[in-house]
C-alpha cells in the first residue's frame, strides 16, 4: 500500500488548505507539497476543540476508552502505509519504525485501559459531619476533570510515538480534553496519515469533529498562535531547548498563563563507579557505542557523557572507539539537524583541554560518531560541554575520585535520566550520588543505558529544567494524563448532581 498525502490541514473534520505551499524534505523517495499552516486555521480549531469540549470533555471514560482503542485500530489499518511515509520522510529505517508505531497504538490501548480502571480520577471524600463542634464540616468529594482544549508539538526524532497520535495527544484526549496538534514540518505526510486515522475513529465512535485537530506548520506563526489562543489551557511539546523555552515564555506571557509541558534535551551522563570500571569497563564502553549511535544518537536519552576515573579512561576511550568506528554514517531526520550536530561536535571540539578520540567525517545529511574526551575540571569550567549535541557524539569526562564524580554530578542541570554503572563492591559509593542524581534526574538506573523509555505506570520521563519546564511531571507514562487534570472539590452538591465518577 503507498501513501501519496493530500497536503491538506484536518481542522474539526475538514480537510482543508490554505493558498501557500511548502515541499517537504524526504531523506528518500518524492517531495509533496503541503499547505502552509496560518492564524486563521488556529483560530477555527480551537474555536472547534471548544466547542467539542462540551460534550467530550463530559463523556463517560468507557466512551473514551472505546475511543482510544479505534485510534489504535485505525493506525494499525493503515501500518504499511504510515512505515513508507514515515521511513521516506525521516530516513529512520523501516523496523525502527514499524516498532515505533506497536509502541504508539500500545500508548494508545493503555489509556484506554488506565482510564477504564478510574484511579486516575484519584477520588477523595471527606464525609459531611454535621455534629462536628464549633463547626460542622461539609459533605467534601474531590476528582480530577479535564482542563480544555490542548495544543500538542510533536518532535522530529519520533514521528509516531511524540508526534500526531503520541503520547501527548494519548494522554489528553484519555482526560477527555480535545487537541489541536502543530504538525512536525519534518515529517508532515505521516502526520496527515495519522490525523487521517485519528478522523476515522472520531467518525466511527461519533464524535464531535472538533476533538481532533492538525494543522501543517510551515511558518512558526501557527505555533506562536497556538500557545497564546485563549481557548488553549495547557500544551504538550516535545523538541529543542530552544524551541520549547520560547514557546514555554509566550504561555506565561499570556494575560491568562497556562502550563507548558516541554520534554526538552538533556546530557544524560553516566557515572562509572571504580570496581565496574576495573571490572568491566571495555564492556561498558561498548554498551555505551551501541546506546549513543541508536537512531543516529537521535534520542533525547542519548548518555552524551560517561564519567569515568582517570586511570580507567584510556581502556575505556579504546574501547567505545572501537566499538563506535565501525557505525558508519547514518542518515539524519533533516538537513536542519545534521548541520546542527556538526555545529555541536565543533562547539565541543573547540572546548578548552578537549581532546579527539575518534574522529570521522559526515556531511549533509549524514552523521558519523565522533568521541572526545576532557579532564573534569576542564568540563566544570566549561558550560558549553554540558548541553546536549543531537546526534552520535560522546564525550569521556576523567575524574580523579568519587569526590569529583560527586562534584560533577552535583554542578549537573536537569536531567531526563541519570546512569551508573556499578558493582556490589560499589554500594557504598552509589549511596552517596544517589541522592544528588536523584534531584538531578527524573529516572535514574543502575548497569543499563537509558535509550529505551517503557511505557509503563511507573516511567517518568521529564526531569528538572532545562530537561523539561516542568519537573512535577512526565511526558510518558499513564502518570502523564495528569498534566491535563485538575482537582476540582465539590462542595455539599446533591448526589443526582454530582458527576457520574463522583457517586
Ligand atoms: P524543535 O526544532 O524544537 O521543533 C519542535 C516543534 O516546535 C516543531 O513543530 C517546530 O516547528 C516548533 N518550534 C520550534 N521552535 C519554535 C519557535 N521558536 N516558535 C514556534 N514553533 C517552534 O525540535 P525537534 O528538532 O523536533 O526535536 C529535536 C530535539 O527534541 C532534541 O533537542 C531532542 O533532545 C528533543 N527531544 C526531547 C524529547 C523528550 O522527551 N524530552 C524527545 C524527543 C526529542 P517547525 O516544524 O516549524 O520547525
Amino acid at each position: 500500500m503507498t501513501f501519496t498525502p493530500h497536503g491538506k490541514h484536518l481542522i474539526a473534520g475538514e480537510w482543508v488548505s490554505t493558498d501557500a505551499v511548502f515541499a517537504s524534505e524526504p531523506a528518500h523517495g518524492p517531495a509533496h507539497d503541503f499547505s502552509v499552516g496560518n492564524v486563521d486555521l488556529v483560530e477555527r480549531a480551537c474555536t472547534a476543540a471548544e466547542d467539542a469540549f462540551w460534550s467530550f470533555g463530559y463523556s463517560i471514560r468507557a466512551d473514551r476508552s472505546a475511543f482510544l482503542n479505534a485510534i489504535a485500530d485505525e493506525i494499525d489499518a493503515r501500518g504499511d502505509a504510515i512505515t513508507q511515509i514515515g521511513s521516506q520522510e525521516t530516513g529512520l529505517p523501516e523496523a525502527r519504525l514499524i516498532g515505533e508505531r506497536g509502541r504508539t497504538t500500545g500508548q494508545l490501548r493503555l489509556f484506554a485501559s488506565h482510564i477504564s480502571a478510574g484511579d486516575y480520577l484519584d477520588r477523595r471524600f471527606d464525609a459531611a459531619l454535621p455534629d462536628r463542634a464549633p463547626l460542622p464540616r461539609p459533605d467534601l468529594r474531590m476528582i480530577q476533570r479535564p482542563i480544555g482544549p490542548v495544543a500538542v508539538f510533536g518532535a522530529s526524532n519520533f514521528p509516531l510515538a511524540f508526534s500526531t497520535a503520541g503520547g501527548d495527544t494519548a494522554a489528553a484526549l484519555a482526560a477527555g480534553c480535545p487537541v489541536v496538534v502543530k504538525g512536525h514540518s519534518a515529517h508532515p505526510g505521516t502526520g496527515e496519515i495519522v490525523a487521517e486515522a485519528i478522523h476515522a475513529a472520531i467518525q466511527k465512535c461519533g464524535l464531535h469533529g472538533g476533538v481532533f485537530s492538525l494543522i501543517q506548520g510551515g511558518k512558526r506563526d501557527v505555533g506562536t498562535a497556538l500557545v497564546q489562543h485563549p481557548l488553549i489551557k495547557a500544551v504538550g511539546f516535545t523538541g529543542s531547548l530552544a524551541g520549547g523555552r520560547a514557546l514555554f515564555d509566550l504561555c506565561a506571557q499570556r494575560p491568562e498563563p497556562i502550563p507548558f509541558f516541554g520534554e526538552l534535551g538533556s546530557v544524560n551522563p553516566m557515572f562509572i563507579l571504580p570496581n565496574a570500571g576495573s571490572n568491566r569497563g571495555t564492556d561498558i564502553a561498548a554498551g555505551w557505542a551501541a546506546s549513543l549511535t541508536m537512531g543516529a544518537g537521535q534520542f533525547c536519552t542519548n548518555p552524551g557523557i560517561a564519567v569515568v576515573l582517570a586511570d580507567q579512561a584510556d581502556e575505556f576511550a579504546a574501547a567505545a572507539a572501537q566499538a563506535l568506528e565501525p557505525t558508519g554514517a547514518q542518515t539524519m531526520l533533516t538537513d536542519g539537524i545534521a548541520a546542527a550536530y556538526r555545529d555541536g561536535r565543533d562547539r565541543v571540539a573547540a572546548g578548552a583541554g578537549v581532546r579527539d578520540v575518534l574522529t570521522t567525517t559526515c556531511d549533509l545529511r549524514n552523521a558519523t560518531p565522533y568521541l572526545f574526551r576532557v579532564s573534569g575540571a576542564d568540563w566544570i569550567d566549561n558550560h558549553v560541554l554540558a548541553e546536549e549535541v543531537f546526534g552520535p557524539l560522546g564525550l569521556i569526562v576523567t575524574v580523579d575520585s568519587v569526590d569529583e564524580m560527586d562534584a560533577i554530578a552535583r554542578s549537573l542541570v536537569g536531567q531526563l535520566t541519570c546512569t551508573i554503572h556499578m558493582d556490589d563492591a560499589d554500594a557504598t559509593d552509589a549511596r552517596r550520588l544517589l541522592p544528588v542524581l536523584e534531584r538531578k534526574a527524573g529516572r535514574v538506573l543502575a548497569n543499563g543505558f537509558p535509550t529505551g523509555v517503557e511505557v509503563s505506570d511507573t516511567m517518568v520521563h521529564g526531569g528538572p529544567y532545562p530537561a523539561s519546564t516542568n519537573f512535577g511531571a512526565t511526558s510518558v507514562g499513564t502518570l502523564s494524563i495528569r498534566r491535563f487534570l485538575r482537582p476540582v472539590c465539590y462542595q455539599n452538591i446533591p448526589a443526582d448532581v454530582l458527576p457520574d465518577d463522583l457517586v
